[in-house]
């Protein structure tokens, strides 16, 4: 199975605020090893992606993926502005 098979995520309310612009996060059900779902926190309006202590590790290549995806398609829309205090890459 592909990620672009994935049924379209359904998001659910986070408890978190995003620690870049401190809107609501919302949680996605992304596939992780072994058939099991991990719940991430996805900032949708700066595409912050929160992990908690090793959800990273927990998603398979597919959960990674439908991430990714999901970033991408929220990319489409207008960008947040930059944060204030951010350390820009020189290069
Ligand atoms: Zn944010």
């Amino acid at each position: 199975m592909s990620a672009s098979q994935f049924p379209p995520l359904q998001s659910k309310v986070s408890t978190k605020h995003c620690t870049n612009c401190s809107a609501k996060m919302a949680l996605y059900s992304l596939p992780g090893h072994y058939g099991a779902s991990v719940d991430i926190d996805v900032c949708m309006d700066c595409n912050a992606i929160w992990f908690d202590q090793y959800e990273s590790t927990l998603l398979s290549p597919d959960g990674t993926v439908a991430l990714f995806s999901l970033l991408t398609n929220a990319a489409a829309l207008p960008p947040a502005p930059p944060r204030s205090s951010a350390k820009g890459c020189a290069a």
